[in-house]
């Protein structure tokens, strides 16, 4: 995500090199990158010209901090105002009644049956509320087959008519029905057109109407797209009002411009960001997460949140003393392994650590961590505690007790080693510090 923005950037700060302060000179040339790199990223130009005024004025002000250099003041400045300008704080939805009524609308293939369920997940599992889904999407026909297959994943209910084509009717009785069961939110999915048609914003404003007024009218938008995302915000928002966005694909070819022009056209905030197909795929936009992102320093808000919801605070202790320690024995390797396993694929865990984005196409396979279990426990106790060296006839015995090539136990003690040398590097308190959030301008 936003790699070419992230690198385009980063040489941008480069041109400080060695230098102790901001100067008009060394600002101007890296004020003139920053700017290119946004361009190029298809940030709006008039967003991308008041993003660098304003960053200039803060640099200009800015005063030398001796224990500083001119690159981590500059790269701070830009950090804090790409905060600013994506809203500063996280903005969850806000529910109002009860049944609270949530109502998606965007382009057809923007993500909104799918963002429908990953919604209901979300707040099901995060909020504790009873959500019913409606499957008001009568324009495309696997619609309403796709949110029933994706409500019974999450076993959350999808209330369908059949036969009916009429959105408004199956929305009204969704409602009816809501509300009589006692749900606590109704999400309704919506039909799409490839492009912007009056048909559909009228359908949207009847619907609109007959849900009594929803909680939040939440545009759902494909990050892939770009500046053009401005125009389409402003046809929803001037047809029902929005409330927010759901900003998608961002697994994907995301570009910053799509996030900076909704909210510009909008004037709403952006509330959740999609991040893969599946519906636990979704976490709330956090702008500062964001900025780390784009200035391709990994996105340890998110990582520290993941790692809270799977470890408990002692285990997590724990594991960041280890991690500082350099003191992970096999052991630890595969406990933690089977941990981080359910956080997510190691992967995209490597490239929510700060500096490890770098990493590139590195992937682990499913089957590798089942291989690497056994060889672990075909080890002695002492060995699995790694207090001594793994010879070649240990190596040979492992490998034949675990059912295993010499190749996969040998693989298996460099990757270890190399994880070990790798975190030893790591100067100390940085990466702790690092995953608490703590930055480190450079
Ligand atoms: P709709 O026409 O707006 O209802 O769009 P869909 O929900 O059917 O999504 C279109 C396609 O994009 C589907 O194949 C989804 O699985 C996929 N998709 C939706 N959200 C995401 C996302 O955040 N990341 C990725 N990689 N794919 C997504």
């Amino acid at each position: 995500m936003f790699e070419s923005l992230s690198k385009k950037l980063q040489s941008a700060f480069q041109v400080f090199s060695r230098d102790k302060e901001l100067t008009e000179d060394n600002l101007q040339k890296a004020m003139r990158e920053v700017r290119v790199a946004l361009l190029d990223a298809d940030v709006n130009f008039s967003i991308a010209n008041a993003l660098v005024a304003a960053i200039k004025e803060k640099a200009i002000g800015e005063k030398v901090v001796k224990s500083v250099s001119a690159s981590q003041q500059f790269i701070k400045i830009v950090h804090d105002e790409l905060v600013k300008l994506m809203g500063s704080e996280e903005k969850p939805l806000r529910l109002k009644a009860s049944p609270s009524v949530i109502l998606l609308c965007g382009l057809q293939g923007s993500g909104k049956t799918t963002h429908a369920a990953k919604l209901a997940y979300y707040l099901k599992e995060k909020e504790n509320k009873k959500v019913l889904l409606a499957a008001c999407d009568r324009q495309r026909p696997a619609a309403i087959q796709q949110l029933q297959t994706l409500g019974k994943s999450i076993d959350t209910p999808v209330f369908n008519v059949e036969n009916e084509s009429s959105a408004l009717k199956v929305a009204k009785a969704a409602y009816t029905e809501a509300k009589k069961s006692n749900f606590d939110v109704l999400i309704v999915d919506t039909a799409g057109r490839l492009e912007l048609d009056d048909t559909l914003m009228e359908e949207l404003i009847s619907l609109q109407k007959s849900l009594d007024n929803p909680s939040e009218v939440l545009f759902v938008a494909n990050a892939a797209l770009g500046q053009k995302a401005a125009s389409i915000a402003k046809a929803f928002n001037d047809a029902v009002s929005i409330t927010g966005t759901i900003l998608t694909m961002l697994d994907g070819n995301a570009r910053a411009g799509s996030a900076l022009s909704i909210l510009k056209a909008s004037g709403m905030p952006i509330r959740f960001e999609g991040i893969g197909e599946k519906p636990e795929d979704l976490q709330l936009f956090n702008p500062t997460s964001m900025a780390d992102r784009i200035l391709g320093m990994g996105d340890t808000i998110n990582l520290v949140k993941k790692a809270e919801e799977h470890f408990n605070e002692e285990e997590s202790e724990q594991m960041r003393r280890k991690l500082r320690r350099a003191e992970f024995t096999y052991e630890d390797y595969i406990s933690q392994m089977n941990k981080i396993k359910k956080m997510g694929s190691i992967k995209s865990l490597l490239k929510m650590m700060p500096g490890m984005s770098a990493l590139g196409d590195i992937d682990i396979p499913e089957d590798q961590l089942k291989k690497t279990e056994a060889i672990i426990y075909s080890m002695s106790k002492k060995e699995r505690q790694n207090r001594c060296e793994l010879i070649v006839s240990r190596r040979k015995r492992i490998a034949n007790g675990s059912g295993n090539s010499m190749e996969e136990v040998n693989r298996l003690v460099k990757g270890f080693k190399r994880m070990k040398d790798m975190m030893k590097k790591l100067p100390k308190n940085k990466l702790s510090e690092k995953m608490l959030g703590e930055k480190q301008w450079h």
